[in-house]
């Protein structure tokens, strides 16, 4: 019965904590691992803890820190060989960036606090660098649906119900069967989750799916006009 690999939210929580200690590992009777651990078990991205009583302990915290130390250029000692493919990509993801590791792994644990029912796992959410609790926490803030229904609302008495940035509109093109339809993109970069508990109708951009894809596709997101640049210029 042994439990999950370590995921990437984790990961950046344990690497967050790593630079807070300034670059070193902290021992398990460390009240700041203590509270790590307690954040790990509450993580809503494991249906199942085989061993729950092991799972993620300060223990556990305190040695995965220290599988950081052999990628840290200031560490002058050998470091452990063990651990995992996936620390090395998060290593090399957010090491050069404490400040904004910083904002995502405290968006991540301000997520947790809030305890929102977040929706079931999405196919795509592994891939996501920042990890799929702040992927969960984006995709409940675009599907909230009084905040949708308004946006998409306010755009339909305008004449407006199309992409805000290509145009397309589906009723136009699927004739009745895309009549009502967009998507909506939440424009709060997940980076500033941290101080924005709630959603705005003035936050939500309705794009068409390929928009919304592409809006997705780097990091970070590309913003509304970022991505009209790249289509009145294609590079
Ligand atoms: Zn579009
Ligand atoms: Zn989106």
């Amino acid at each position: 019965m042994r439990n999950p690999p370590w995921q990437r939210d984790e990961l950046i929580l344990a690497l967050d904590l790593y630079f807070r200690a300034g670059r070193t590992v902290l021992d398990a009777t460390r009240k700041e691992v203590i509270e790590l651990s307690r954040i790990l078990n509450e993580l809503p991205i494991y249906p199942t803890r085989p061993d729950a009583e092991h799972f993620r302990n300060p223990n556990g915290v305190g040695m995965k820190m220290s599988n950081f130390l052999r990628f840290d250029p200031k560490y002058a000692g050998k470091g452990l060989v063990r651990g995992n493919r996936l620390e090395k990509v998060i290593w090399d993801e957010f090491a050069n960036d404490p400040a904004y590791l910083r904002k995502i792994a405290q968006s991540i644990m301000d997520s947790v606090a809030l305890k929102t029912a977040l929706p079931a796992p999405y196919e795509d959410e592994d891939e996501f660098p920042e990890g799929k609790v702040l992927y969960r926490q984006h995709r409940t803030r675009e599907r909230n649906r009084n905040l949708v229904e308004q946006a998409k609302n306010q755009a339909a008495e305008q004449g407006q119900l199309r992409c805000v940035v290509c145009s397309f509109d589906f009723n136009k093109v699927y004739g009745d069967l895309g009549k009502g339809y967009i998507e909506c993109h939440h424009t709060v970069p997940i980076s500033e989750y941290a101080d924005r508990k709630t959603t705005k109708t003035s936050e939500l951009a309705l794009v068409c799916s390929n928009c919304h894809a592409m809006l997705h596709r780097r990091r970070p997101w590309l913003s509304i006009m970022d991505l009209n640049a790249v289509i009145s210029h294609p590079k």
